[in-house]
């Protein structure tokens, strides 16, 4: 493949590139990243055209290789704009906003005039600082089991210093200062040759990164109950199972606390749906404050929920429940004209070896919620197999 149609490729490849990440834009439009992968695309299709018109037409200095080296620099710093973007950084356009005419500014400088090998000795530095850089930003942002999505990516970035940098690495050794741009010198050739490959695989890596954090998200959003951002019905299922099958194998305790707002009926009757919501919030506000950290969360019904604690004795459970009780009796809703006074019945029920499954030990602490209720309401009862008799009372 002859230097100009090698170029031509290139433009096609970023063309789809950038034709690609906008219409994935244009799809998800939450996922700003792709954004900033169809400008770096952009950016790569213009350094491509103007590096194709320049084999056919005499253009200024300035133009090519200026403004092409300065397009081409922003572009690979546009998709790792969209890796920071991706992982909850500051893309850092305003940085590059001021990094490219930097650039184009260089190319004034009478050394730099000389040949592509005096200007790689300067850029490749300047690119391998930006990589690295954006690099040591993204180190611990990147979630163990997100590796996979970004590996390609990554690799391909790597890759790319690689080459540009043996390039350079040559151009020092071997005080050779005569490669031209597209020459049939191996690395010069291997260069071009990598520069299509990237230009095929970055679309690919960005679209699995993207679809790899969306697939997460819809996981996740369909085990999470939206109003109050705790677990769900379905979640409990997952998890109650794993933790029952530990609790079997580890003989560590497993245990339950179910509770149920008390009168919500009439909370939603005298001051309306938005606020018995508000109340439900409220409610695993609190509770979130008394359980936070070692318990899992789940909202199992309209306004009732469950808490399952592993490795904890019953004893410190019915201390926990008594917490969460008296927390949220204590504490009122508050709005700008109201004050909603709340309680909530709470039930404890723990492990035992006759349990056959999680739901067991689950319908016997809803059994104690009943009996809280029962009894008065605002209070904790503890359901053992022995039916062991209520701790704490309001
Ligand atoms: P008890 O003390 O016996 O629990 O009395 P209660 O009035 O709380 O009775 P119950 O637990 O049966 O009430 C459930 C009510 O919760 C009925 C339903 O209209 C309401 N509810 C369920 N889900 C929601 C919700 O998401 N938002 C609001 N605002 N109300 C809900
Ligand atoms: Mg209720
Ligand atoms: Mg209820």
């Amino acid at each position: 493949m002859d230097a100009f149609t090698l170029v031509v490729v290139s433009a096609l490849a970023s063309i789809v590139m950038a034709a690609s990440m906008a219409l994935m834009y244009r799809a998800a439009p939450r996922q700003a990243c792709l954004r900033d992968w169809a400008i770096a695309g952009l950016l790569f299709t213009c350094n491509n055209v103007l590096a194709a018109v320049a084999f056919k037409v005499q253009l200024p200095y300035f133009v090519v290789p200026g403004i092409g080296n300065a397009l081409y620099i922003a572009a690979h710093f546009g998709v790792l704009a969209g890796l920071r973007r991706h992982v909850g950084l500051a893309p850092g356009w305003r940085a590059m906003a001021v990094i490219a005419p930097l650039i184009l500014g260089l190319h004034a400088v009478p050394a730099l005039q000389v040949s592509v090998a005096h200007r790689l000795l300067v850029f490749t530095p300047l690119i391998a600082a930006i990589n690295l850089g954006v690099g040591l930003s993204l180190r611990g942002r990147i979630g163990r089991d997100e590796w996979p999505a970004y590996a390609p990516l990554v690799m391909m970035e790597c890759v790319f210093m690689l080459q540009q940098s043996m390039r350079t690495i040559y151009l020092i050794v071997s005080e050779d200062h005569t490669l031209t741009f597209m020459g049939s010198q191996f690395l010069q050739t291997s260069g071009s040759l990598f520069l299509l490959l990237f230009m095929a695989v970055t679309p690919m890596s960005c679209a699995l990164i993207v679809a790899h954090r969306q697939g997460r998200d819809l996981r996740r959003a369909s085990l999470t109950d939206a109003l109050t951002g705790w677990l769900n019905r379905r979640a409990l299922q997952d998890t109650a199972g794993a933790a029952f099958d530990r609790c079997r194998r580890e003989a560590s305790g497993l245990s339950f606390i179910t509770f149920d707002i008390d009168h919500f009926k009439s909370i939603n009757d005298r001051y309306g749906h938005g606020l018995g919501d508000a109340a439900i919030r409220h409610v695993t506000a609190c509770a979130g404050d008394v359980l936070r950290g070692h318990d899992t969360l789940f909202r199992i019904g309209g306004e009732e929920f469950a808490v399952l604690l592993a490795g904890q004795r019953l004893h410190d459970v019915c201390a926990i429940a008594e917490r969460l009780r008296e927390r949220i009796a204590t504490t009122p809703l508050r709005t700008d004209d109201l004050v909603v006074p709340m309680t909530v019945s709470v039930g404890v029920a723990a492990y035992s070896p006759h349990d056959k499954d999680w739901e067991a030990i689950l319908r016997r602490a809803d059994e104690a919620l009943y009996r809280a209720k029962m009894h008065g309401r605002n209070r904790v009862d503890v359901h053992s197999r022995e039916m062991a008799a209520s701790v704490g009372t309001a």
